[in-house]
């Protein structure tokens, strides 16, 4: 009875920025699973290869492009998904940018608006399409990809604009829970620590960043996509029906300190 709660067996999931990263990672999570998964990356030469990846771990997913910035297109590929699948179960809100480094006082009007186009606009359109659909279904499961960046400051790199959409990611969840509780859609969201992907690689052009970051970091290590995924994949199934309007912190205990 347990493991049956775990599994997602003729559901559709959406994972945004799925082509790579943890993105790609929740995707491989829930197609190991059994959900039908939609790779929604904004490159669909990477969405194409994220597909690839699962395909040779032999794992069906579909490629589609979408900017999340862009509410026709969101729009588009929730009507689509709809269309093509007859519901859709699942969306992993993940894509998002960093673009870290750039001190408040520096930051350009171009700049702050587009990570939070991304971070948060982004999110907001995304769980707006997806759930006109959930909630006429009277069932769904979101996953919002937050931050612990939404909870602390990062230091030593300068990212206000960053861990301000993320904040906002968070309580969106709750927010969008509240009012969706009681019509079968959970929104909830998962806040990571450092995560070896390609948005973190920066901090090897910068002597000591990451010696300050483990060192910040009560396990002393930074966490993998898998690690993230498998919470992911966690919020998405029935395993976690009575939760929502949560933020999980997968942090390697960085909050503890
Ligand atoms: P990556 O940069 O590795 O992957 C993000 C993916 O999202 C890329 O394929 C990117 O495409 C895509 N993307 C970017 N903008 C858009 C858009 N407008 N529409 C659709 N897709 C888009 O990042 P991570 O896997 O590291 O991060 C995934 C999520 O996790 C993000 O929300 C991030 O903020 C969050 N996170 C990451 C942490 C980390 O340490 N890595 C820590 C905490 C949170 P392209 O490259 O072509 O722009």
């Amino acid at each position: 009875m347990y493991a049956d709660k775990f599994r997602l067996d003729g559901r559709v999931a959406v994972v945004t920025g799925g082509g790579r990263g943890i993105g790609l990672a929740c995707a491989e999570a829930l197609a190991e699973h059994g959900a039908i998964v939609v790779i929604a990356d904004i490159d669909a030469g990477i969405a194409e290869s994220g597909k690839a990846a699962l395909a040779a771990k032999g794992l069906k997913a579909e490629a589609r492009q979408v900017d999340v910035t862009k509410t026709d297109q969101v729009n588009a590929l929730a009507e689509a998904v709809v269309r093509d699948h007859g519901r859709v179960d699942v969306l992993v809100a993940n894509a998002g940018i960093g673009r870290s480094g750039v001190a408040a006082e520096d930051v350009t009007d171009e700049h702050w608006l587009n990570v939070n186009d991304v971070n948060y606009n982004g999110v907001f359109w995304c769980n707006r399409a997806f759930a006109r659909h959930m909630l006429q279904a009277g069932r769904g499961a979101i996953v919002n990809i937050g931050s612990m960046s939404g909870l602390i400051s990062n230091r030593p790199q300068k990212q206000t604009y960053y861990n301000a959409s993320k904040a906002a990611v968070h309580h969106l969840t709750s927010s969008l829970a509240a009012e969706w509780a009681d019509r079968g859609v959970r929104v909830n969201a998962v806040a990571p620590t450092y995560i070896e992907t390609e948005m973190t690689m920066y901090s090897s052009e910068h002597d000591g960043m990451i010696d300050v970051w483990l060192r910040d970091t009560p396990m002393h290590r930074m966490g993998k996509p898998d690690e993230i995924a498998s919470v992911v994949h966690f919020l998405a199934s029935d395993a976690s029906s009575l939760m929502t309007g949560t933020t999980v912190v997968a942090d390697a205990g960085f909050t503890c300190w």
